[in-house]
């Protein structure tokens, strides 16, 4: 058996590509849902499968792939690169910073966001990594000051519109779950965030010794595509020297147009911003695009300081003991 034979893999490859091209031809004629009940006699993985491409597809949110995409994506399967640093093959990362840097120029996104002010872009899996990311780089500046037991202190601040992936994030990164705050919107304000009602409940932590961490801004939120007023809100959380991330997931690409651009206006105070290209971008999942104005932000540096810790404190145990420790 030779699991890499290039003539084997060129014959399937071309069934491969017959089958996704004819699945394309006939798209808008299978029903969206899955036929998985109905159907006995595609046993396997197509009737499973719920149609996000089709034209009849109407629910959620869109997700566009391209041919160009799937072209992309078989050549990332193909290469099967492990890019975990540059070293390990530098034409992954330089590919992506090239097209970080593409996309963060097509958003005319300001120049902190990008590598001639200092700022960077990296792909991530998708925006609850991407908050993941970013909440765990500003939980670990506000704790190198503070110290690791102030953890119980810090708070979160988003809406009752902000996706949920935000609380997920929260808890993962070992935010209190009472200190999430999902600030009440209404329709006066069409469902955005308001600056006021933000600052109140700022205030109203500090008062009673808890520590504003970060704030999560939505560009287009999922139920309804509300817009959070970026400038006014980045105005109070800079105040408290707070990480202001931009979640544009589902309506980010559209800022490419300069129609559209101003749904961003304020993202120059920000910290962080993202969005899915995988939603509008003609791209296949996962594909979260993440740039931040100081990389370096990024790295573990706390994580490596608890491990750290831990090492020293597992020196100072009896080896027979290490093993429950
Ligand atoms: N934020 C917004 C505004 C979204 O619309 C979504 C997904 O629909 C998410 C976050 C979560 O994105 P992901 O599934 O990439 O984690």
């Amino acid at each position: 058996m030779n699991p890499l034979d290039p003539g084997e893999f060129r014959r399937q490859g071309h069934t491969v590509v017959d089958f996704l091209a004819k699945y394309y031809e006939n798209i808008e004629k299978y029903p969206v849902l899955s036929q998985a009940i109905l159907d006995d006699v595609h046993q396997h993985i197509f009737p499973g499968l719920t149609h996000w491409q089709s034209p009849n597809f109407f629910a959620y949110y869109q997700t566009n792939t391209s041919t160009a995409a799937i072209l992309g994506e078989m050549l990332c399967a193909g290469f099967n690169v492990a890019g975990f640093n540059w070293v390990s093959s530098p034409a992954a990362t330089e590919l992506e910073s090239l097209v970080m840097d593409w996309l963060g120029k097509m958003l005319d996104l300001p120049r902190p966001f990008l590598p001639f002010g200092n700022g960077g872009g990296v792909i991530e899996g998708n925006t609850s990594e991407a908050i993941i990311c970013t909440l765990t780089a500003a939980r670990d500046r506000v704790l190198r000051k503070l110290g690791h037991n102030s953890i119980a202190k810090l708070v979160v601040y988003g809406s009752d519109q902000t996706n949920c992936s935000f609380q997920k994030a929260a808890l993962v990164v070992g935010i209190d779950p009472r200190n999430f705050r999902a600030l009440k919107t209404t329709r006066s304000t069409l469902f955005g965030l308001s600056p006021d009602s933000l600052e109140k409940a700022i205030r109203l932590d500090i008062n009673a010794g808890l520590i504003p961490l970060y704030l999560c801004a939505t560009v287009g939120t999922t139920s309804c595509a509300a817009v959070d007023p970026l400038e006014p809100l980045c105005k109070v959380a800079s105040k408290f020297s707070m990480w202001i991330h931009v979640d544009a997931a589902y309506a980010g690409a559209s800022c490419i147009c300069p129609e559209y651009r101003k749904f961003i206006n304020g993202v120059e105070f920000a910290d962080s911003f993202s969005f899915n290209a995988h939603k509008w971008l003609l791209t296949p999942l996962d594909c979260c695009c993440l740039w931040v104005k100081d990389p370096n932000a990024l790295h573990v540096i706390m994580a490596w300081k608890v491990v750290q810790e831990h090492a020293n404190s597992l020196l100072s145990i009896p080896a027979s003991e290490q093993h429950s420790a």
